[in-house]
Parts: C-alpha cells; structure tokens; sequence
C-alpha cells in the first residue's frame, strides 16, 4: 500500500518530495500504484462516450500520469546520486514494469484511434502553436511505432525490433569482452618513462589486483588515455593503440562487421516500413536539423574551412616530432603525446595555478550573480525543504517582483553512491493546469573536488566550465514557462538540448564575468588577465584537429545510416572510403572505428553523432549576439530567455532561434572562436 503521505501533491513546502519519510521498500508499491492509476485515467479516455477533442483525448493522455511520474523521478533521481544495492535491485524490478506499461500504451489501439481522430481534423481545431506541437508529438509516439501499419507490416516491425535490441546488445557485449580481454603488462620500469606518478601507481595496483608483478594496463579510458599520451616508449603505445582501434576486428567469435552490416540494413527496413527513405530521415525527423541533406552541408561546410587548419596544425606537430625525437612519420600512436608536449611547451598551464581563484562557493555565487544581471532571478539558500542527503544545497528561486520561480537543488561532491560526471535533472516539470502555472524543481549534480581540512573546495578550470554547463540546463528548467509538462524546460530535440547549457561556458572566458567571482580565496585578488588569456588560447589548442576528427565520426554515422546499405559488404573498405577526406595520419590496415563505435550502433546516437558540432555553431552564434551588444545586455537576454529557454521545446527549434537572433545560426562565430578563421 501507498503511504498516504507519498501520494501527489505531497503536503510539504512547495510540493517538494518528502525524503524524510520515503523509505526504499516505498518505491515497488508506489510504483505499482501509480501504473494503476495512470492505466485508470488511460482507461478513461479510452471509453469517453464523447467524441474525441483535444481537450478528452490530447490534453488528458497529457496530464495522465502524474503520480507516477512524481515517484519514478525521485527514484531514478536517486539511483542516480544516491543509490545503494538495495536501490538497485529495485530499479530491475520497476524498469520492465515500466517499459511495459509504456508499451502498452503505444500498442492501445482504440487510445490511437481517438488520437488519430484529432489528429486528422487538426486543421479544424483552432489551436495554438503549442497544442499543435503537442498532438503533433502524441501523434507520433503512435505512428513512428507502426500504429498506422497493416497486421502483417506490425509483426514486420515487431520482429525488427527484437532482432535489433538483441544485435545492439550483442554488439555491446563484444566491445565490452575485447576492452575487458586486452592486458598489457609491464615489469621493465624503464618503459614507464614519462607517465606521471599516480597513473604508475595505479597500473601497479592493479597488477597486485591480479596478483601479478609489475604494472597492469588495459584497454580501459582511466589506464589507456594517459599511457598513449605521456609513454616515452613508441612501440608500447603503437601496441596500446591497435589494440585499442581493433576492437572487435579481428575475424574471431567476438567480431562486430557482421552486426554493423545487419543493424544497418534492419535499420534501413525498419526505416521503409515506415514510410522513411533512409534511417536518418526517419530519426531527423524530430531533430532541429530535420533532414540527412541539412546535416551533411552543415557538416561538409565546417570541414571545408577546418581543414586548411588541421592541416596546418598537423604539419606543425609532425616537425615538432621530428625535432624533438627525430620521428619521420606521425602515427595514431603518436598524435596524443606530441600534441600533449607541444601544449605543455606553448602554455605551460597548470590547474593548480588556477586553483585557487576558482573556490567553489565562489563559482556558485558567480553563475547566480550572472543569472541576476541577464534573467532577474534571485537565488536565496533556505533550509525549510527536505534532502535526500545533508550535503545538498537547496535554494528558492524568485523574480524581481519576488515571486516563486523554481526549487533548485545542487548537489556538488562525490559520494559512494553517486555515479560519474555532472548532471542536471528535475524532480518536477513546470506546466500550466487549470489557470495555475505549477513551477519546477530542478537540481545539478556534479563530483567537483572536496573541501580539506585545510583548504576549502578550490575547483580545476575544468569543473568551473562543468557547473556553468549544468548551470545553463538548469536555467532552461527553472524559466519553463509552457502549458504542457512533456514540451516544458528541457524537453526539446536533442540537437537543440546543448544551447542554453553550452552557452553559459561562454562567460567563464570573460573578463568581465570573471571579475564578479574568480578571486583569490585568501588574497581576494581578481584572477590576472595573463592567465585568463592563456586559458582561452589553450582551450583552442589543435582545434581545426578536433574539428575534422569530430566530422569525421558524423560523416561516418550519416554514411551508414543515410543510404540504402543493401550493398555494404566490406565493412573497413565501407568506412576507409567514407574517412579518405578527412584523414591526416597514415592508415592502419589493423584498426576499424565502425565494429566499435557503441555510441551509433549500441547507445542512440545514431544519425546524431553531428549534434557535438551543431551544439557547438548554435551557442558559438548565439554567444556573439551577447558579445556584440555586451555579455550582461539586457534586450539580448530577455530576447534569449523570452524565445529560447522558457519555451521548451512548444515550436520547432528553427522558428525559436531565429526569433532569438533574427536568423539562422551560422558557423562563422564558432571558427572564429576556434581560431580557425
Ligand atoms: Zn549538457
């Protein structure tokens, strides 16, 4: 049974979730409660004797719900940042629940025919832009599963769809065998040379782990990257690094061509059964960029002017190289390390330098200060709502007028039960229900470094950039501002999703952003504009390099996902001819990208990969319209905050931009930041 505490709205400050009271054996009954009860509302519009509107099918299916989804936030929220075994098991548990409830959703067919119904008539309905945008939406939750289709094309589907989730697992697996089979183990210390300290340490550990003697390397991120970046040893990082590109490429039980050449060609199906030319048109669909042509001029547009650059920069490292160790030939083995050498050379930049301007509380006052001056919101620490852990920070967020805007959380360190890297999530959404516009609480999660004894939370450049970076999601949560809580805050297409994030980055370069909070935390001193400069030149260090390898791997994606693949044979061969354009170092017949590339052909990503890049020109662009009219310009802002973040994802992002600047974003702004024009 359901705590009657735990049922929404909870009778708490702001509705927020009572984490004093919820217990873990809460969660399953709860769970469960609410799939009954979002099944009873569904069940509702099913058998509704009127005659399907907007208003009984839309907006209800809309609104259906939300017990459920209140309680499955907090709990993945806490998987998430507090977990523990318990949590874990729990979440095995919920998940195929879950998944089966939505499933039985989609798979409704008289909820599809009353939404159907709507959706045919829509041109006689009268509504506004965001309802449009919203049946639009539920429409498609139906179609783009096969709803539309005939009883024989529907098992068609269904039986792709289990052959492809049982290839992306299998491919999943064996990238994971071949990066979990490699061992490199050292017991010359000699061939150490050059790696720093802890990375030594931990190879020996891990040797010790194993019960071996000596130093242990894999094929893991934590032990590869730092070894083909500072090993003196040639040959050692020529072995690391062709283990590392053949991944499930060498022709045994684990190998991965024959699950690209198949996930490719019952995408493709999957696409055609559908109605779609090719799988990318079917995933960009619902993208900014909306069609495979867009997205390859886009990316071929930016590979043209980043070329001449990588060039340039490649060239320069191959003749550092050459002076430095007599080497010939620049190899994949080598590009890590010389272009680490040549940093260190050109900037000699050291974090700990930094350090001392960036104290946490600095930082957080800092991005709070600049959310004044550009959106008039005040954030006031209050202690009168419940956390989910006592070093969670929790704030009330109000207008100048001083109303209630949002409940924001921060949670800033690493914990046992938080996993990996930063975050921003949101507990509730905003939405508009009966005449009262119901405010979100939103909250960032980050694993930045602790206070000592000593010292207090004094954070890398790197983790500064990281909190404005969750800063400008959460900031997309907090001015939500739309009738609809599945269109609201952060709810936009995926290519469009890193703007207000990645923009906010922009003012940690700048001068007068810097002035409000880097300041030395016991001098007070503001941080010395050398240093700023010196960040900002490294930050662009090999970036035309960057570019193109960045490309590359899109241009890859959409090569595999934008045309008929029926005629694919040689995987390498396939993948060779699509990398001829944008290859600087010497080919290995060894190493293939495409039998390891988990993002496109495991995780979702595929026909997306671009977006890194699209992200990258949207709030390069975007940032240049504040510069030219100064970072802290108030029509600039409003115009961002009115067009942008608090519209969530109601129009098309294209028509939002362009409100926004006054045109479509161009990729100049981003060269130019880059140095590359
Ligand atoms: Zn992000």
């Amino acid at each position: 049974m359901m705590k009657k505490e735990l049922i929404t709205p909870f009778k708490t400050t702001y509705n927020t979730p009572p984490f004093r009271i919820i217990q873990n054996e809460d969660f399953l009954p709860t769970i469960k409660e609410g799939i009954e009860m979002a099944r009873k509302e569904i069940d509702g519009i099913v058998t509704n004797l009127e005659s399907p509107s907007f208003e009984n099918t839309i907006e209800a299916l809309e609104f259906s719900g939300e017990q459920l989804d209140r309680i499955s936030s907090i709990f993945f929220n806490l998987n998430s940042a507090e977990t523990n075994e318990d949590i874990q098991k729990i979440a095995q548990e919920v998940s195929p629940l879950l998944s089966e409830f939505s499933n039985d959703i989609t798979l409704n067919e008289d909820l599809f025919k009353r939404v159907k119904a709507v959706y045919d008539s829509k041109s006689e309905l009268n509504l506004t832009t965001e309802q449009k945008t919203l049946l639009d939406k539920k429409y498609k939750g139906f179609s783009r599963n096969g709803a539309n289709l005939h009883e024989d094309k529907k098992n068609k589907l269904r039986e792709i769809d289990k052959k492809l989730s049982q290839l992306k697992l299998k491919f999943g697996e064996n990238v994971l065998a071949e990066t979990n089979k490699f061992e490199m183990l050292i017991t010359n210390e000699s061939d150490l040379a050059g790696l720093p300290e802890g990375t030594k340490e931990a190879a020996k550990q891990l040797a010790e782990s194993k019960e071996k003697e000596g130093w242990l390397f894999t094929l893991d991120y934590p032990s590869y990257i730092p070894f083909v970046t500072y090993a003196d040893n040639r040959e050692l990082r020529k072995k690391l690094t062709l283990a590392a590109g053949s991944k499930a490429f060498k022709n045994d039980n684990l190998d991965n061509q024959e699950n690209v050449l198949q996930i490719t060609k019952l995408r493709h199906d999957r696409a055609n059964l559908l109605g779609y030319k090719t799988h990318a048109h079917f995933v960009l669909e619902e993208r900014m960029a909306e069609t495979p042509e867009t997205v390859l001029n886009f990316s071929n547009e930016l590979l043209e002017k980043a070329k001449p650059a990588a060039k340039r920069e490649f060239a320069a490292l191959e003749k550092f190289a050459k002076e430095l160790d007599n080497i010939d030939r620049l190899e994949k083995w080598d590009g890590s390390y010389y272009s680490e050498k040549l940093k260190q050379k050109l900037f000699s930049l050291d974090d700990e330098k930094l350090k001392p301007y960036f104290k946490l509380e600095n930082v957080i006052n800092g991005a709070f200060t600049i959310a004044n001056k550009l959106f008039d919101l005040n954030f006031e620490e209050i202690d009168t709502i419940d956390k989910y852990h006592d070093e969670v920070l929790t704030y009330k967020v109000t207008n100048s007028k001083g109303d209630f805007v949002s409940v924001f959380y921060a949670d800033f360190f690493p914990r046992a039960g938080k996993r990996n890297g930063a975050w921003m999530t949101s507990y509730k959404p905003q939405y508009i229900k009966d005449g009262e516009n119901s405010r979100p609480h939103i909250s960032i999660v980050c694993n930045f470094t602790k206070p000592t004894k000593s010292k207090p939370s004094l954070l890398t450049f790197n983790e500064v950039t990281t909190l404005f970076h969750e800063f400008g999601h959460a900031l997309h949560g907090i001015l939500a501002n739309t009738t609809y809580p599945s269109l609201s805050g952060t709810s936009v297409y995926w290519d469009f999703v890193e703007l207000p994030s990645q923009i906010m980055e922009n003012w940690c370069f700048e001068k007068e952003a810097l002035e409000l909070f880097a300041t030395h935390y016991e001098t007070g001193e503001v941080i010395p504009m050398d240093l700023v400069e010196k960040i900002k030149e490294s930050a662009t260090f090999h970036e035309g390099m960057q570019t193109l390898r960045q490309l590359s791997f899109g241009l890859l994606d959409m090569s595999w996902h934008g045309q008929d693949p029926t005629d694919i044979k040689d995987v390498k061969a396939f993948e060779a001819e699509v990398f001829k354009n944008t290859t600087l170092y010497p080919e290995t017949k060894e190493t293939c990208m495409s039998t390891a590339f988990s993002h496109i052909f495991q995780g979702g990503y595929a026909s997306g990969y671009y977006s890194y890049k699209w992200a990258e020109v949207l709030d390069a662009d975007a940032f240049e319209y504040f510069k030219e009219a100064g970072i802290f310009n108030k029509t600039v802002a409003n115009k961002f905050k009115d067009n942008v973040l608090s519209q969530g994802g109601t129009e098309n992002p294209m028509t939002l931009y362009k409100r926004f600047r006054g045109q479509e974003p161009k990729p100049e702004a981003l060269l130019r930041r880059a140095g590359l024009i």
